[in-house]
């Protein structure tokens, strides 16, 4: 899966360089969903409304707009017509395909909160889904509370997933008595006994979708989520026990659906098409033994191209949205009719392709750790080690046309040695420190060296990671990006701007946590996965900014404050005809400032001001401190607790 693009950034043989082949590299029209391309000054473009392409925004100009408004970076930037983009998307490829194929049923899809709770986004979509009835998926007490409140659309579903004790049995049948279709998937047999407890005592008849466990397991990450071994759901014999048991207590006109979830970003369409059939075919045995569904709910799974593969690697899928949709309304068609028992309606609760491609990081380079490039006086001298010398004989062999190979091979030998002859007390440190100076100017000579060459021997492409820089980001990822540190999740990461000039160095991203994970080093670079990606040098006075992308599913609301980082600022972005740069910032959302995360974590600022204001009085008192620099000093300690928790 990993490709190498060694020295792609030196490659002197390339023609003039040009957007095309930074669109390339960064693949951007491959992940970006049509939302997002090299502008042809070099800027990432964002058409966030893919049906209105003359709507373009210039992310230079929001990045402007964001410094205008004195917001510091990093900044979360929401693109709220993505969201209804892909709400419209995904509602308009099912009604099309259930309309083309003659499918009875009707499609009622569900959002899946969790995958991003925040209130912005949960509005967003709701809005945007009803001319569709599209509502809503929760999977926990705290969900469901906000579920109630925010799905108000009576046409719509509400689907109840997770486990669930009485409390959350209650208040799915208060969402009953408000009016609401909302459906309580029991996952386990017990379940189905406290919700018919509590219904008959309450008198209130509630809507009961059953779970599968289901015998096909999806592949990827997430293939957990089905197979025998699947946390949730239940077996063939215990669906058609709960189904008797709803019979036997009078309740069987409650059964409504049939659920089943075999795990998030399926990779390969073969797992979604073997689920329906398995799926369906459930669905129509328990019609015919008497058990009348009116809804099959497929679950989420939906994938979404983070690296612009199009294949089954983890970080991608073979297939396109209109495939799923159409795969899951022909597949169940198909049982159905075979089997002759009416056309169900259909769920899915997609998460991840409604989010993922609406918000992006945005943040600037503060910093550059370059690789072995230490300043180091490496003359000549009488009585030096002969390892030395002939480390600096490889450069005169390099310069006299020397194979390159053999002096790579050769150099690699001479500073092995000098290791153990070192610890031998046989080469002294500072014949050390030359002997590494000396090899990686010879490591950097053939690296560029070996730029122009059609095959390149494999340890020598290790070269192109050893000599790469480190670009110092201001973020954390495992605020930002939780999932990178977590399963080695893929996002793809670009500059912003001067894409029209030839990105000069490989670098890989560091952040600013103390902790060494804090990093990135997997790139989406032309479709494929390099541990390096090819930058930009940096300017003096001139800020480089990055974005990191995709960002909008489980990314953004599963981070945590590790080193103390907290939640980032947010612009939302609304795109508009009239404006000259078509967008405008229409709600600015305050990241965590110091203070929030430490009263998180149980500390009390205003006494820790307090206390570090009487350790500078007593200096002061002492003369060890000027008055006027104790109240200075006071002041900026104060005004440090109420800052963003990033670097200013
Ligand atoms: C997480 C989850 C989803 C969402 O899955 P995506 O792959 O993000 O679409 C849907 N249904 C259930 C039951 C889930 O647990």
């Amino acid at each position: 899966m990993r490709k190498n693009f060694y020295l792609y950034a030196e490659k002197q043989t390339l023609a003039k360089w040009s957007i095309d082949d930074a669109e390339r590299l960064y693949s951007v029209k491959r992940w970006g969903g049509g939302y997002f391309e090299v502008g042809p000054n070099g800027n990432l473009h964002v058409t966030p409304d893919p049906s209105n392409t003359e709507m373009r925004i210039d992310i230079q100009d929001v990045i402007d707009e964001i410094k205008e408004e004195g917001i510091q970076f990093p900044v979360v930037v929401r693109f709220h017509d993505i969201l209804r983009s892909q709400v419209a998307q995904l509602n308009k490829a099912f009604r099309h395909n259930i309309q083309e194929s003659g499918f009875q049923g009707k499609y009622m899809g569900v959002y899946p909160v969790k995958v991003n709770q925040m209130r912005e986004v949960v509005e967003e979509i709701v809005e945007a889904g009803e001319e569709y009835n599209y509502g809503l998926e929760a999977g926990s007490k705290a969900e469901l509370l906000a579920v109630l409140a925010y799905n108000v659309n009576e046409d719509s579903l509400t689907i109840l997933n997770g486990y669930k004790d009485e409390e959350f049995m209650r208040l799915a049948l208060l969402g009953r008595k408000l009016g609401r279709k909302i459906i309580v998937v029991v996952e386990k047999f017990s379940e189905l006994i406290s919700l018919v407890k509590i219904a008959k005592e309450l008198k209130i008849d509630p809507m009961i979708g059953l779970r599968s466990k289901m015998t096909v397991k999806g592949r990827g990450k997430w293939e957990s989520s089905g197979g025998d071994r699947a946390k949730f759901g239940l077996t063939i014999a215990e669906i058609i026990n709960a189904a008797r048991y709803l019979q036997e207590n009078d309740m069987i006109h409650c059964l409504n659906l049939l659920h089943f979830h075999i795990g998030s970003q399926l990779t390969d369409i073969r797992s979604v098409k073997e689920a329906v059939a398995e799926g369906a075919q459930i669905y129509a045995e328990m019609y015919r033994m008497g058990f009348k569904l009116d809804y099959i709910d497929v679950g989420g799974g939906l994938g979404i191209d983070y690296d612009g593969s199009q294949s089954t690697s983890e970080s991608s899928r073979n297939y396109t949205m209109q495939e799923y949709v159409a795969d899951v309304v022909y597949g169940i068609k198909e049982v159905c009719d075979l089997e002759k028992v009416p056309h169900p309606n259909l769920v899915s609760e997609s998460g991840r392709a409604i989010t993922a491609h609406h918000s992006c990081v945005i943040t600037q380079i503060v910093g550059e750790i370059k690789a072995n490039n230490a300043e180091f006086d490496t003359s000549p001298e009488d009585d030096e080690h002969v390892l030395v010398r002939n480390m600096r004989e490889l450069i005169s062999a390099l310069a006299e046309g020397g194979s390159l190979q053999e002096v790579f091979n050769d150099a690699s030998q001479y500073k092995e040695q000098a290791l153990s002859a070192f610890k031998l007390r046989v080469v002294s440190l500072n014949e050390l420190a030359k002997i590494e100076t000396l090899y990686w100017q010879i490591m950097s000579e053939l690296h560029e060296r070996m730029a122009d060459e059609d095959f390149i021997p494999e340890e020598m492409q290790e070269l192109d990671y050893a000599l790469s820089s480190q670009y110092l980001c201001n973020f954390s990822v495992f605020q930002s990006a939780a999932d990178t540190w977590a399963i080695d999740q893929v996002l793809p990461v670009i500059p912003l701007q001067r894409m029209n000039e030839r990105p000069t160095v490989n670098v890989s991203l560091v952040d600013i946590t103390c902790d060494s994970d804090g990093k990135i080093d997997q790139f989406v670079c032309e479709s494929g996965i390099s541990d390096v990606i090819p930058m930009h040098k940096l300017k003096k006075n001139q800020d480089y900014f990055i974005g990191m992308f995709l960002t909008g599913a489980y990314q953004d609301v599963m981070g945590d404050m590790h080193n103390l980082f907290g939640r980032l600022n947010e612009v939302h972005i609304y795109s508009y005809d009239d404006d000259p740069q078509d967008f405008y910032i229409e709600e600015i959302v305050k990241g965590s400032s110091v203070n929030d995360v430490l009263s998180i974590m149980q500390y009390h600022p205003p006494t820790m001001a307090q206390q570090v204001k009487r350790l500078i009085d007593k200096k002061v008192s002492k003369g060890e401190i000027k008055p006027r620099e104790g109240v200075k000093w006071t002041d900026f300690y104060e005004n440090c607790l109420d800052g963003y928790t990033y670097l200013k």
